[in-house]
């Protein structure tokens, strides 16, 4: 594709996009295709020859599109908003067109310094302390992650070790440290609870040290507190483990729960472990209108990172690497040494687009907004007690309810018939839950092209059919 060819292609497609947003409402939210439907479209073989563009975006709409589930239709209530917005896709095409490995600050000096310097706007739009700023009096920072998953995992690394170095004696020999280390490192446990993100237990996997779900109760709203970490943390203690992780969740995954953070650092203190790492981690590509993947990961000292994950090899010594000394402003850095991969894209690009486009008033309005969709979902909800029965929220845009019934059967059976029901008629898609044996729909209001009518409609919907499985 030539510069011409590639004019025509980025217009046309443009324009597709464009229209695929403004009648994003005429589409079934959820694909309905079969299994193993796109094997019967596409050749088994990459083709011989090229084709043309137009063939090409041709097959958006017939092969493509069929099997997306559209996460930006006003009717997608299901788990978490993924959002997207103009500025962001606009960001991802110049990120393509810059495309690089930019491993090292010196690959590309402004892929890594517009990292930490939105990412530094970020740590201050959220109301981070200042220990998470690349300029802090910690050496803190920020790095962008794909995921919080990948953002777990190397806070974990992290943990693991600067747990080892604070509590293995450094005047052992060779020999004894090596057991030393392999004896503590089999007890170490890393904690989480039972609405804990499955980010902590998969990290835990992959480093091989032991984990441990914390239960926690309907009556504390599912979040983690004080008294519940201290049974656990002194459990522990009982069976000769060594908690060296923690991840405590602002917005759980099934319920949005907002465990109780001064009541954790209450019992952390008293339980009395090595000088906590403290690292922060949110998805900007959930709730502020920048694409998959920005997963926004801040640590308190950058040492902890770099310390875990550098890997001397001559051939990345491009010279920079930086331990942010205050005359570079804390901008020059290897973000290789914060991360799992080597190679990095330019994320921070679309960040910069968004957070430019639409200033932290614009962000804050679309939160607010989509929060306050939530609360009418839920006040709507408290006035039909005759059907449904809310079991937490509304936290942030999610309400989870069920559907009422003489017995626990009979509501969960009549809840996962309305939640099948909604689902297959293409208008909204909901998600499930089980809470203490409950099972439970997931409403949540937060996609940006989602309006007061949106709601109202799948309220509406709900109590239809709820009605209608509950008279049968
Ligand atoms: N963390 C929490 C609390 C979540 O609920 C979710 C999504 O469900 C994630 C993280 C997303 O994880 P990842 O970024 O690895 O996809």
């Amino acid at each position: 594709m030539d510069s011409e060819g590639f004019r025509e292609a980025a217009v046309s497609s443009i324009d597709e996009i464009i229209s695929y947003f403004d009648n994003i409402s005429t589409r079934s939210v959820v694909s309905t295709v079969e299994p193993g439907y796109l094997r019967k479209l596409l050749p088994s073989t990459a083709p011989e020859d090229g084709e043309p563009w137009a063939d090409i975006q041709r097959d958006m709409e017939a092969k493509i599109l069929p099997g997306i589930t559209h996460w930006q239709h006003p009717g997608f209530h299901a788990f978490f908003p993924c959002a997207t917005s103009y500025p962001s896709i606009l960001g991802e095409l110049y990120s393509s067109a810059l495309s690089g490995a930019c491993f090292n600050w010196i690959c590309s000096p402004a892929v890594t310094e517009l990292e930490t310097i939105v990412l530094d706007w970020l740590a201050r739009m959220l109301g981070l302390p200042d220990c998470y700023l690349s300029t802090g009096p910690t050496r803190g920072g920020g790095v962008i992650q794909g995921s919080a998953s990948e953002a777990v995992v190397t806070a974990m690394v992290a943990a693991r070790d600067k747990y080892l170095r604070e509590t293995t004696p450094t005047d052992l020999s060779e020999e004894a440290h090596d057991d030393f280390v392999a004896h503590k490192r089999s007890r170490m446990v890393a904690l989480a609870t039972t609405m804990t993100h499955s980010s902590t237990k998969k990290a835990a996997i992959i480093l091989g040290v032991r984990f441990q779900a914390i239960p926690v109760r309907a009556e504390d709203n599912y979040a983690l507190t004080m008294p519940v970490l201290a049974a656990a943390l002194a459990n522990c203690r009982a069976r000769g483990l060594e908690p060296f992780f923690l991840t405590a969740t602002l917005g759980t995954t099934d319920t949005c729960a907002v465990d109780d953070f001064a009541g954790i650092t209450a019992a952390l203190e008293s339980h009395n472990p090595p000088t906590p790492q403290a690292s922060f981690d949110m998805n900007m590509h959930k709730w502020l209108l920048t694409n998959f993947d920005a997963s926004c990961l801040f640590v308190r000292n950058r040492n902890w990172f770099i310390q875990a994950l550098s890997i001397n090899q001559a051939i990345y010594s491009t010279g920079n690497s930086g331990s942010a000394s205050p005359s570079d402003g804390g901008l020059v850095t290897d973000y290789r040494e914060w991360q799992i991969p080597l190679g990095r894209r330019f994320r921070s690009l679309k960040i910069w687009f968004v957070m430019r486009t639409y200033g932290v008033k614009g962000l804050q309005a679309y939160i607010r907004r989509t929060t306050a969709l939530g609360e009418d979902f839920a006040a709507w909800m408290r006035a039909r007690e005759d059907l449904f029965e809310i079991l937490t929220g509304p936290s942030f845009s999610l309400t989870v309810f069920r559907v009422k019934g003489a017995t626990e059967e009979e509501s969960n059976a009549r809840t996962k018939r309305l939640c099948d029901g909604v689902n297959a008629s293409g208008k909204i898609w909901v998600s499930n839950t089980v809470l203490d044996g409950k099972f439970a729909i997931r409403m949540m209001t937060g996609v940006r092209a989602t309006e007061k009518e949106h709601v109202e409609a799948a309220f509406k919907l709900l109590v239809d059919m709820a009605g209608e499985i509950v008279k049968s």
